[in-house]
């Protein structure tokens, strides 16, 4: 089953998939795998799906927003692959994840071989370092013994040297605190907040950490970093402005993972970075 879900993972440009029984991943919300009629002698395959594209100017958004909402290619993806599965295994249940998952996904797909959970919590892998999201096909019952196999070139348990690196460069030194999740806020905010949406600059999301990781610099000198699935090469928007934000249709608009907030919430966001730049009102000069 593992080598017939990499196949069908390939034809999308996904490469990295390893598997381990259910009952040796972390449960975070049993009710997922309840509702999926799951027991416990399950089978996880798990898969990263990188996503950065090269998008010539720095973003002002995290990478992961600049194309449209992952959710939505991975609601298109299992809509390939799960009846495939069903047809070819019609003996199993199959159900997909991501994000929303029943299981630890970072957890799982450290242990199944795709990479290791580094100092800033995220999973770096060899080829693109963080620039991933996790997916998982759960199928029910297990599979054949023997599955465990994950692609050799990409097992590295030793990826993370704990070079506090993200640490020392993290807006709040990956204390708990995280800019990511200020600039999601909606609402009022306090002055700490302002200021420091205004000093990194980051109309949404935050990717400090990853940028300053070894790792992605060692992804991006050897050519490997950048994704090949054409949903994420497409519709980007690196830079995001006023005048951009407010001239997407609703539509548009919906289809963008920074939606979920409102356009209020971005506009305050480019508002505070605006104001803050040299020679604007609230903005200081360097002379
Ligand atoms: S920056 Fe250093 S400590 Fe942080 S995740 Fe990367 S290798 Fe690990
Ligand atoms: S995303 Fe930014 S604020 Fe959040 S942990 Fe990483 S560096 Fe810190």
């Amino acid at each position: 089953m593992l080598g017939y879900i990499r196949e069908i993972l390939s034809e999308h440009n996904i490469t990295l998939c390893g598997s381990l029984p259910l009952s040796s991943c972390r449960v975070i919300r049993p009710y997922l795998l309840e509702k999926h009629g799951i027991g416990p002698g399950g089978r996880v395959f798990v898969f990263a799906v990188p996503y950065l594209a090269p998008t010539g100017a720095k973003p002002n958004i995290s990478a992961y927003a600049v194309p449209e909402d992952y959710h939505r290619f991975f609601t298109g993806l299992f809509d390939d692959i799960l009846p495939r599965l069903r047809e070819k295994f019609p003996g199993h249940r199959f159900a997909g994840f991501t994000d929303h998952s029943p299981i630890d996904e970072r957890a799982a797909a450290a242990a199944a071989g795709l990479g290791c959970v580094g100092r800033h919590g995220l999973l770096i892998t060899g080829p693109y370092s963080s620039y991933v999201f996790l997916g998982e096909i759960i199928a029910d019952p297990d599979t054949a013994v023997g599955e465990d196999a994950v692609i050799p070139d990409v097992r590295n348990s030793a990826l993370c040297e704990n070079c506090n690196l993200c640490a020392a460069a993290c807006p709040y030194g990956l204390s708990g605190g995280c800019l990511s999740a200020v600039t999601q806020k909606k609402g009022e905010l306090s002055e700490d907040e302002r200021n420091m949406i205004a000093k990194y600059g980051f109309a949404w999301g935050c990717d400090i950490c990853q940028e300053v990781c070894p790792h992605t610099g060692a992804a991006r000198s050897r050519g490997s970093i950048y994704t090949s699935i054409p949903y994420f090469l497409r519709a980007l928007t690196p830079r995001l402005t006023r005048e951009l934000v407010l001239s997407m249709s609703d539509e548009e608009f919906s289809k963008r993972a920074y939606s979920w907030r409102g356009r209020e919430t971005i506009l305050r966001n480019l508002e505070l970075i605006e104001k803050s730049k040299p020679g604007t009102a609230g903005g200081t000069e360097k002379v």
